[in-house]
């Protein structure tokens, strides 16, 4: 059923994803005063810039739509700027790998304030993700969703079955045999969430 023909967009999520990211890293802007620099250019030279589009976006102005693939850009690949504290001014990928305690903190707070959320919210979302990484039962390939698959015939299990259908009739991330098909499967620690 789901043999290699059938499947012309053979690529991974996250490869597809990182295409996508550097296919973005070149685009350029069109307006403002980073008018012909590429996205990644302008994000190394000036987060205060960067700061300022992510702003815009969240409180709902009209952006021009290279403006728009900008700000994505920056939070796909920051996740986006501090703009109170100490690191204010800088990635929240930056800080947290500089200042885990710093992250720590801002993921703990019960009520971070406007300037704070993103952070806090950016931070909470690497710890839940952490966390199901850490118990085992999340995709290696989008590192996202829940695994929930089996290949066949090998049984490896590593991916959302999302994930297990875009790789099926190429080779097994594990053992390299070919996948001939997929199965979903359930997690026993599953139905301890039925009552
Ligand atoms: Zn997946
Ligand atoms: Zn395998």
């Amino acid at each position: 059923m789901y043999r290699q023909g059938a499947n012309p967009d053979f690529s991974t999520v996250s490869v597809s994803k990182l295409r996508s990211i550097a296919f973005s890293a070149q685009a350029m802007l069109r307006c403002g005063k980073h008018a012909g620099r590429p996205f990644a250019d302008v994000a190394a030279t000036d987060a205060g810039y960067c700061a300022w589009v992510l702003r815009e976006k969240q409180e709902g102005r009209r952006l021009s739509r290279d403006l728009k693939a900008f700000a994505s850009y920056i939070q796909e690949v920051h996740g986006g700027v501090l703009v109170v504290g100490r690191h204010s001014g800088r990635f929240f990928a930056d800080v947290l790998r500089d200042d885990p305690d710093y992250g720590e903190w801002a993921a703990s707070l019960e009520n971070p304030g406007k300037l704070m959320i993103g952070f806090h919210e950016y931070v909470k979302k690497r710890q839940r993700r952490r966390a199901r990484e850490a118990n085992g039962d999340t995709c290696s390939i989008c590192l996202d969703r829940t695994l929930d698959s089996a290949f066949i015939p090998c049984g490896h299990q590593t991916a959302c079955l999302d994930c297990a259908l875009r790789l099926a009739g190429g080779p097994c991330p594990i053992c390299r045999e070919p996948i001939a098909d997929v199965l979903q499967t359930f997690l026993a620690a599953a139905s301890s969430s039925i009552p």
